[in-house]
């Protein structure tokens, strides 16, 4: 694989752009939103001058990854001859499957199209292409440049070549590739999120303080961030949204979000992006 399309320049969008430009990868990065793209690109800036300040690459090396990434505004054009696209859009099961019926019209029949979905079942987005066996989850963690690990997603129809190929590539860019089968909030979620709904209610029904309920976890369990930070640093609209998902796919009521947990996103306290969350930034 020579050339990657990154599908949505938002937040991961950027992190993979940058990753897979590093590792001598052409990307053609693709987002509707000029705005986007523009920020995009400044933020890939910013976190090569992070890297070069570290001493982990030099200046040539940021050169050589800016002059790898071209911004498109359409996939039409960003996503002909690509062996790779990787959508990174919203995350909405609507937007991602106008993306897919899309890219299987317009890419090369030989191309992967990756999906970096937190949730939204792989053979969803596979059932409206024509090329299933080439779908598949490649679930980058945030922040993309500094997280070792992607979760593989085979969905029923991906094919073992496609998954091979995948593995391969993530470990050539860096990165520790897990291999999971579909489900609703795959491992990383599926274990994540319960316990973040968990801490939520510890905290709603007034058990402890956030910070103490945080520091519990960091200390007990060595995690580097307690869950109530974490919840804020995701987004608590993007917590909820996980939760709702897999509360509808496993029809089963542990996995509902808690009523704060719904207030708090009514009230646009959505964690660090608003301002606010379990603590104000
Ligand atoms: P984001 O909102 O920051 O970015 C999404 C981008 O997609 C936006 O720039 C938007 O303009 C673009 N977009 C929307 N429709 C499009 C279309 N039709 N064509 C091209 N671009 C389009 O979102 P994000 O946080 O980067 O999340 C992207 C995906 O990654 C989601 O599926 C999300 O679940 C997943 N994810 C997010 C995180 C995280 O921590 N943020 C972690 C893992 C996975």
């Amino acid at each position: 694989m020579k050339k990657i399309a990154v599908i949505g320049a938002g937040t991961m969008g950027n992190g993979i752009a940058h990753v897979f430009a590093q590792k001598g990868f052409e990307v053609h990065i693709i987002d509707t939103q000029k705005a986007a793209l523009d920020k995009a690109m400044a933020t890939i800036e910013k976190n090569l001058d992070r890297q070069i300040n570290k001493g982990t690459i030099n200046s040539e090396d940021k050169a050589n990854t800016l002059q790898n990434i071209t911004a498109f505004t359409s996939i039409e054009l960003g996503i002909v001859d690509v062996d790779l696209a990787v959508e990174a859009a919203t995350e909405n099961s609507e937007i991602k499957k106008n993306i897919f019926r899309l890219m299987d019209e317009k890419a090369n029949p030989t191309c992967i199209l990756a999906t970096n979905t937190s949730s939204i079942p792989i053979a969803q987005l596979a059932a409206v292409t024509n090329r299933p066996e080439k779908v598949i989850g490649m679930h980058f963690m945030n922040p993309v440049p500094v997280m070792k690990l992607v979760e593989i997603i085979n969905g029923i129809a991906t094919s073992e070549d496609t998954t091979r190929s995948i593995v391969a590539l993530t470990t050539a860019i860096d990165k520790i590739p897990c291999v999971v089968k579909d489900a609703p909030g795959f491992i990383a979620n599926r274990i994540l999120m319960p316990m973040i709904n968990e801490a939520i209610y510890a905290f709603s029904e007034g058990i402890s303080d956030a910070t103490t309920i945080d520091q519990i976890m960091k200390l007990g369990m060595a995690h580097p961030m307690g869950p109530l930070q974490l919840a804020d640093y995701i987004g608590l609209d993007v917590c909820k949204n996980i939760l709702d998902i897999m509360h509808d796919g496993f029809k089963n009521e542990k996995y509902a979000p808690c009523p704060l947990l719904i207030e708090m996103v009514q009230l646009g306290k959505l964690g660090v992006k608003s301002g606010e969350g379990f603590y104000k930034y």
